[in-house]
């Protein structure tokens, strides 16, 4: 996904492997259609536009308009779905990153509850992220529609999506309740990877 034309990433696990906290029909919608839609437009969209050689990061940190929702979309899905690992072994954040989280938000306890407040009083699309500055201080970001933390010069380290389409065949209006259980298939080595 290095630049045009773009493709979508592979799963690193099987469509099934993150059920029951997220199912394999949503993941078949999810990834295989929303994700390859706003590929799709994207690609559409990108000839002519001065943007075909940008990396897809440039292109959602200088675009506007079609261009940006859809490059937005397309990084935010990127992050989304490589962050996951089959569900039944929940892991926690180690090393430089729990380290980050205990002094920036008091506890990991103390920053799950804080992530999941701001996803579920997102109004709207959008998606929640935890992200770092400069400096590595980590900090939640709420960004609506196809938002995200690097167009306020920070790093994206892990993102939950709040679009109904990420939970509504499996939890209907719950999104606190999918939130929730997002935590027990974060891959936390991707995500100190990032960080
Ligand atoms: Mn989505």
């Amino acid at each position: 996904m290095s630049s045009y034309p773009f493709s979508p990433a592979a799963l690193p696990y099987a469509q099934d492997a993150l059920a029951p906290v997220i199912s394999a029909q949503t993941v078949a919608f999810h990834y295989g259609k929303h994700l390859q839609a706003y590929i799709n437009n994207l690609n559409a969209a990108l000839p002519g536009s001065g943007f075909e050689g940008k990396s897809l990061e440039d292109i959602v940190k200088e675009a506007e308009g079609g261009i940006f929702n859809n490059a937005g979309q397309v990084l935010n899905h990127t992050l989304y779905f490589t962050q996951f690992k089959a569900a039944g072994s929940p892991s926690e954040p180690t090393g430089a990153l729990a380290e980050a989280i205990a002094r920036d938000f008091g506890s990991f306890e103390e920053f799950k509850a804080e992530f999941q407040k701001k996803g579920a009083g997102l109004f709207g699309s959008g998606w929640v992220w935890l992200a770092s500055d400069a400096e590595g201080r980590l900090v939640i970001t709420q960004e609506s529609n196809a938002g995200n933390p690097v167009r306020r010069g920070l790093k994206p380290l892990l993102t939950f999506d709040v679009w109904e389409h990420a939970y509504y065949l499996d939890y209907q209006n719950r999104r606190p309740d999918h939130l929730a259980a997002l935590w027990q298939i974060i891959d936390w080595d991707v995500v100190a990877s990032r960080y």
